[in-house]
């Protein structure tokens, strides 16, 4: 059992970055109601914080419920408690990767590997190279249904196939890098 796995749920996600309001949750449900995606989540967003209170590390971490934010804010616009809800679900989310946990019928993690990949290349987003990559790793066969947005997005220049790296790249490598060291160290 490792180090974190051994602590407390609840303290570890409060002390997760954007996890520190969980305990301010008083279920009022007003992110429930707010949330435009609550109808696919597997457990709804005050369901899942209600969740974490009751140290059900497992069924959170394995749910694929917070992989569904679509990080709109709706939730922490309205949440009267200041539970930053869209920062907790995100936090939830890098728990359940450090802990290596699959989310069952997602593929969002795909998504945002793919993402960050992108990103720590370009410095910026290839929506090319992000979704090619997506794709691959998911079903190469469902991007033929893709063919013609993406030969509109192509021939109208809004979806350039290769990406041109940021001027400011090797700062970005340096913050990149720091942010390792300092995730490494935690
Ligand atoms: S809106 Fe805030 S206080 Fe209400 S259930 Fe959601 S997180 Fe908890
Ligand atoms: S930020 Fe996420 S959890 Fe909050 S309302 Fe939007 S989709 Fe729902």
């Amino acid at each position: 059992m490792g180090k974190t796995q051994s602590m407390n749920f609840v303290k570890e996600v409060s002390q997760v970055l954007g996890g520190e309001g969980v305990n301010l949750c008083m279920q009022c449900g007003t992110c429930t109601a707010s949330c435009p995606s609550a109808h696919i989540w597997e457990y709804t967003p005050s369901e899942i914080i209600a969740m974490v209170r009751a140290e059900m590390r497992d069924e959170v971490l394995s749910s694929s419920s917070m992989w569904c934010c679509l990080s709109c804010y709706s939730c922490t616009v309205r949440c009267p408690r200041d539970v930053e809800p869209t920062n907790l679900f995100h936090a939830l989310e890098s728990l359940a990767v450090k802990h290596g946990y699959k989310p069952k019928n997602t593929s969002t993690p795909v998504m945002y590997k793919n993402f960050v990949k992108s990103i720590k290349k370009n410095g910026r987003v290839s929506e090319f190279q992000m979704m090619m990559g997506y794709y691959m790793s998911t079903n190469p066969f469902a991007a033929l249904g893709m063919i013609s947005v993406a030969w509109n997005l192509l021939s109208h220049g809004r979806m350039p196939l290769s990406a041109k790296k940021i001027k400011g790249k090797k700062d970005l490598d340096k913050i990149i890098k720091k942010l390792n060291e300092v995730r490494g160290a935690q």
